[in-house]
């Protein structure tokens, strides 16, 4: 080694050093290891004891060139970033000043290593740290503010998205990042409320690049420590979701509109409709169908069709100026407008002035219209539809071609019926429901052998409720599965009492094809089972054709079904020939017993034919291995009848009517 630089080094100096240092003599062995370069590079001297091992080991990064150039250096020289590879196998960079001298008056080179900022604190979960802070400041933008908000570092993905330089970025203030209008300095101002109270905010903001124009980020602000610390800051961590947003944006728009038409559809309609009905504006919610849209479409091509929709539309624009429009459906439109009814009802008349041409042929077009006010008929966006939809099966019935507002009887209807809803939520959330029971006797004992449990409520408020009147809308709102839980726990836990009362009897309970559709209604009434002590062979579940019908066609429904029939459950069939009959389901779904519907008991005396049908039926069943129930039986002659034609069991006012628990139990008991 050729050594112009005679300056020698004393060797105590060295390793007191507060930073790794070390030196190598000649043959490139390391004679000096201070106990810096053991803390942080893990290995200790005895690590090197070959020639070459500091390179084999800490500098195996190194090209055998770069080597050499070291150990042959005349002259300081300085060496930037050097992959380290430290004992443990943890990376770090470092650079070095590589110093040749005289140690013990022998040729040396000494290697000070002057870490990288991350260096000290470098070690296994510092290096997943150091891994995550990299990863982070190439994926996301970061800024960091100090405690009074002022910008003191961003990273280079930031400002190549921003278009900001450090000149222009560094030092200014936070709110100078977004757009100047009241709306975006709210948001900034929301966003260090929260973290200079020591939170995190998150959310989607825009922002504000140099060149004024905007950009969407995700922003996640994160304060670094707690608020009462000096070197206080807060980070913000940003993803550019400008195009994510761009899209949604277009996504919403054709979300909103209708296609062929380019007016809004039901959805945007519907946000409008709330925004007005907040602001408590107040409206026509004017509802129109064109008559007999099906016919047109039969009778032309989709060309036609659509030229007449477009056609329409122009006329809806041109009549009902300043108002919202929207298409609703195929041939449904609603106009909200601050015109009045009068106005409204003669657009029949000006579409008769202004018909609209297929070819050169004039097309007769008539409309059926509801007109709801808002607020003074209906208050929100569903009872405006709800109504205006009653108003128009009204308004057709008499034959269309009207538009008609909402009247006295419709407005009552609608205004009991969501009445009922509201009270019926209030009565089963205070089990103010009632059931009755109504007897079933065996032909061949004449025992009472079954009851079938009904639904009953007088609300203190709207009066009784007959079960034709609630379980249609309990199951258009969905209540109908409360009140069948209800019904389920009732019926069971009185089987139940009865069998401690020495009663064997079997409880019929009318269920809803709705209540099925629920995939945890086996489960539900098993569950009932055990937690009330009934047994399952008590229980009568009654369907009605229409649920069939349905359950046909929905394999759930019947392997539901099948689950319950094979814990000995029983399924009755109720109102057997009202309607659908179909042999079909009888094989698929698990019935045994068959019940002859009243309407045809009520004429069983007056007509032969019915005679004649009855005892068909009562055959039919036998022929099937199902029991067969007549209901409705009110007069000994019926009954007498029915045993005529073997039928198994009868249900009836003849009976008796349903009546409560007790009754029942001193019925069987007397
Ligand atoms: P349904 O299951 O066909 O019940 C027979 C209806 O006829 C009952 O009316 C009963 O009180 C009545 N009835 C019984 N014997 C005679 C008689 O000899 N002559 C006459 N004229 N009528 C008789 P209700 O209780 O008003 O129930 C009407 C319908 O409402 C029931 O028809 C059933 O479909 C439904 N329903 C009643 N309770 C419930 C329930 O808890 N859940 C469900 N889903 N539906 C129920
Ligand atoms: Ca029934
Ligand atoms: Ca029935």
């Amino acid at each position: 080694m050729n050594v112009n630089l005679t300056q020698s080094c004393e060797e105590n100096m060295l390793i007191k050093t507060p930073f790794p240092t070390f030196a190598l003599n000649q043959n490139g062995q390391v004679i000096i290891w201070n106990p810096a370069c053991e803390q942080y590079f893990g290995y200790t001297k005895q690590d090197f004891q070959s020639t070459d091992s500091l390179k084999d080991q800490l500098f195996s990064t190194l090209t055998e060139n770069e080597w050499q150039r070291i150990l042959n250096a005349q002259e300081y020289i300085r060496i930037n970033n050097i992959q380290l590879i430290h004992k443990n196998e943890t990376l770090s960079k470092a650079n070095f000043i590589i110093i040749p001298c005289l140690i013990n008056n022998e040729h040396s080179i000494i290697f000070y290593c002057l870490p990288q900022e991350d260096f000290f604190t470098i070690g296994e979960t510092e290096q997943e740290l150091l891994d995550l802070k990299n990863g982070l400041l190439s994926t996301f933008m970061t800024v960091t503010l100090d405690h009074e908000g002022f910008i003191i570092s961003c990273n280079p993905l930031f400002l190549k998205t921003s278009k900001w330089t450090p000149k222009r970025v560094l030092r200014k203030s936070f709110w100078q990042l977004f757009p100047e209008d009241e709306e975006s300095q709210q948001i900034a101002d929301t966003i260090w409320n929260t973290i200079s109270k020591g939170k995190i905010w998150k959310g989607d903001v825009q922002k504000k690049k140099k060149t004024g124009e905007t950009y969407w980020v995700h922003l996640t602000a994160i304060p670094t420590s707690s608020p009462n610390e000096d070197d206080f800051h807060y980070f913000l961590i940003e993803q550019d979701i400008t195009n994510e947003k761009e899209m949604q944006q277009k996504l919403e728009k054709i979300a909103y509109i209708d296609a062929e038409t380019g007016l809004m559809n039901v959805h945007r309609l519907e946000s409008i409709v709330k925004e007005m009905i907040e602001e408590k504006q107040n409206f026509y919610f004017v509802y129109l169908s064109i008559d007999k849209f099906y016919t047109l479409k039969e009778l032309h091509n989709m060309e036609v069709e659509n030229n007449f929709i477009l056609e329409f539309t122009k006329r809806l624009k041109i009549y009902f100026q300043d108002s919202v429009l929207a298409r609703v459906n195929e041939s449904d439109f609603v106009v909200i407008t601050p015109l009045g009814e009068w106005f409204i009802q003669e657009f029949l008349s000006y579409l008769k002035q202004n018909p609209i041409y297929i070819g050169h042929r004039a097309m007769p077009i008539t409309v059926s219209g509801g007109i709801t006010r808002s607020p003074q008929d209906q208050s929100n966006f569903t009872q405006l539809m709800n109504a205006s939809l009653l108003i128009i099966s009204e308004v057709r019935q008499a034959g269309g071609d009207n538009i008609l507002s909402l009247s006295e009887s419709t407005h009552k209807k609608l205004n009991r019926k969501s009445m009922i809803e509201k009270r019926l939520l209030l009565a089963l959330d205070q089990r103010n429901l009632k059931v009755l029971y109504q007897p079933q006797v065996d032909l061949k004992t004449g025992k009472i052998y079954a009851v079938e449990a009904f639904v009953r409520w007088e609300d203190e408020e709207i009066g009784v409720v007959n079960p034709d009147e609630l379980i249609p809308i309990a199951e258009e709102s969905g209540l109908i599965n409360n009140i069948g839980s209800f019904m389920i726990e009732e019926a069971c836990k009185q089987a139940a009492e009865w069998l401690r009362q020495g009663l064997e009897l079997k409880v019929g309970i009318n269920m809803s094809v709705r209540e099925f559709r629920d995939k945890n209604m086996a489960k539900f009434i098993l569950d009932t089972l055990v937690k009330t002590g009934c047994p399952a062979h008590l229980i009568q579940l009654e369907i009605t054709e229409k649920f069939a019908l349905e359950a046909e066609a929905e394999t759930s429904i019947i392997q539901q079904m099948r689950t319950l029939e094979e814990q000995g459950i029983t399924f009755v069939l109720d109102d057997f020939g009202t309607g659908y009959a179909s042999f079909r389901y009888m094989q698929l779904l698990p019935i045994q017993i068959l019940k002859i519907d009243q309407m045809y008991i009520q004429s069983l005396t007056k007509s032969e034919k019915t005679q004649r049908l009855i005892n068909g039926i009562v055959h039919f069943g036998k022929s099937m291995n199902l029991t067969v129930l007549a209901e409705g039986v009110e007069t000994e002659e019926q009954k007498q009848l029915l045993e005529q034609y073997n039928c198994d069991a009868i249900q009836g006012y003849l009976i008796s009517k349903p009546v409560t628990a007790d009754k029942i139990s001193k019925l069987l008991t007397n």
